[in-house]
């Protein structure tokens, strides 16, 4: 398989947050790779910016230990890095202040697409979006990316969109949500509509339900204060899981478009039922020899937010009334893994007999790892003896379908970053697909803090909390394995 690498158009990306922990270990280690890959072309240029002072050598020899930490050894040419590092700059600007302004204005160039990354806490988005207007740096064709969380709840996110739109208009704003730039999910789509095995039977009277797994093995880590005020149900499914839901759910849009495919996520999201106070299980890991459980982490013992959270979810629409989609994400779980499960419903009628009953097709997505596609099927048991049937897997790893090509499957950033840069917004929020999850996530944690919800313990090292299980047992249904 040939890889088709075209460069995007000349560009100057200005990191503004370009020292801190993102950039160093997601954002400029993309660029690099993307460098690599021959897509830069010669003349784009990268500008970091934060407050602490540094010069360009400095800076460069930052992004040179980043490199050598987080992209892969054999990428690391010498010659390649240096060429890299060539087109990097340092500013030091303050995004509320008046510090690097007039120098960031004099360091633009006309001719070339303009692309601002908010890599700095979401406090300072209005900041910047003002200054970059005010001092006359951003123009019509600018593009800002904004990093998440897009809001804490939908008065924040209205009020974020609301001072964006000041300055910017909504076809100059990228939203990342970094699930949207992996490969699988994109294949998730290809899959769909690109195929005419699987949308006939992509809908309630063919499919039973749909599981969304996200799984980590790390507890919050370094990350306890800001996660303590978010939780799983905002840090990962308010965003993440309703990304993933809208691509199974949605509807086909008429081209491969940004609006065209925002407009059909956003219905999905306007059809989604309120969520039953019995369909919600929340939980906190406990601590074990392996590390401090959830309350230790996040150094506050009272502590109501959930590490976990699984719900069951329904959409009120022709194509899935009946069919319930079951979200689970947690950390300090058993495995670190991410799938999407369509498990159709069993066949209507057996004709081996009532001991071969035959089993539900289950197609799994693999987001991580080992990114892959696999559906199970019903065959015979070869061998003489009568019918005896065994299910196995029709299993699609890309390294091994697509060959070396998909070894190298490019990190999310990659992707999303080019996308800016080419001016595609397909795979980026709309500012009212970030207001309806938001509007459609506030009453469910309104009330559970109206009622005090204590979350469920659970053992780390897990699949999360009994009652989880018991959320799909009493339909009749089991979660599948977390494993990796
Ligand atoms: P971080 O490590 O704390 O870095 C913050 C950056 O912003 C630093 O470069 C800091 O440098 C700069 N900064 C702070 N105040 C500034 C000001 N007034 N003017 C100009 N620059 C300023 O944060 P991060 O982890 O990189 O996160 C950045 C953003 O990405 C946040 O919105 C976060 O929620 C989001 N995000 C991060 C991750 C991740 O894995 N880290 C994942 C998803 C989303 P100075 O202090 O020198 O100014």
């Amino acid at each position: 398989m040939v890889s088709r690498v075209i460069p995007v158009d000349p560009f100057d990306l200005i990191i503004f947050g370009g020292t801190g922990d993102l950039a160093r270990r997601k954002i400029l280690p993309a660029l690099y790779r993307r460098f690599w890959a021959g897509q830069m072309p010669p003349e784009a240029r990268i500008i970091g910016a934060a407050r602490a002072a540094h010069d360009d050598a400095e800076y460069r020899a930052m992004i040179r230990a980043a490199i050598g930490e987080f992209v892969a050894p054999e990428k690391q040419e010498p010659a390649t890095v240096d060429a890299f590092l060539e087109r990097v700059r340092y500013l030091t600007l303050d995004a509320r202040g008046d510090d690097g302004w007039d120098a960031l204005c004099g360091m633009m160039r006309n001719g070339v697409v303009q692309a601002f990354y908010f890599s700095v806490g979401p406090g300072l988005f209005g900041d910047l979006a003002e200054r970059l207007h005010r001092h006359g740096i951003a123009d019509a064709e600018s593009r800002i990316v904004v990093e998440k969380p897009f809001g804490h709840d939908l008065q924040s996110a209205r009020a974020l969109n609301a001072t964006l739109a000041q300055h910017f208009d909504e076809h100059q704003i990228y939203r990342i949500d970094h699930y949207l730039g992996k490969e699988t999910v994109q294949n998730l789509m290809a899959v769909r509509f690109g195929n005419m095995l699987f949308e006939p039977l992509w809908n309630a009277r063919n499919v039973d339900h749909i599981q969304i797994t996200v799984a980590e093995t790390v507890g919050v880590g370094g990350r306890g204060d800001y996660y303590d005020r978010s939780g799983a149900m905002r840090d990962m499914v308010q965003n993440h899981m309703m990304q993933l839901l809208c691509l199974i759910a949605m509807e086909p849009p008429y081209a491969f478009e940004s609006d065209a495919v925002r407009d059909e996520k956003l219905k999905v999201i306007r059809a989604l039922d309120p969520v039953a106070p019995g369909d919600i299980v929340r939980g906190q890991y406990g601590g074990d020899s392996g590390g401090p459980g959830y309350l230790e982490d996040v150094e506050n013992p009272d502590s109501l937010t959930e590490s976990f959270i699984a719900l069951k979810v329904h959409i009120s629409n022709w194509r899935w009334k009946g069919t319930p989609f079951y979200l689970r994400t947690g950390k300090r779980m058993r495995a670190r893994t991410s799938e999407i499960a369509i498990v159709f419903k069993d066949p209507p009628h057996s004709i081996f007999g009532v001991q071969e009953r035959q089993k539900a097709n289950v197609l799994v997505i693999r987001l991580q790892p080992n990114e892959g596609i696999n559906l199970r099927v019903t065959i015979k048991e070869p061998g003489p003896g009568g019918m005896r049937l065994v299910e196995v897997p029709l299993d699609m790893s890309f390294k091994e379908a697509l060959g070396p090509e998909a070894e190298d499957i490019p990190d999310a950033y990659e992707r999303l970053i080019m996308d800016v840069i080419r001016g595609n917004q397909t795979l980026f929020m709309r500012g009212d697909e970030v207001e309806a999850a938001w509007a459609w996530t506030d009453p469910i944690i309104a009330d559970w803090e109206e009622r005090g919800d204590r979350p469920r313990l659970y053992e780390a090292g897990s699949s999360g909390p009994e009652d989880a299980l018991m959320l799909m047992h009493k339909d009749g249904r089991r979660w599948r394995e977390v494993k990796a």
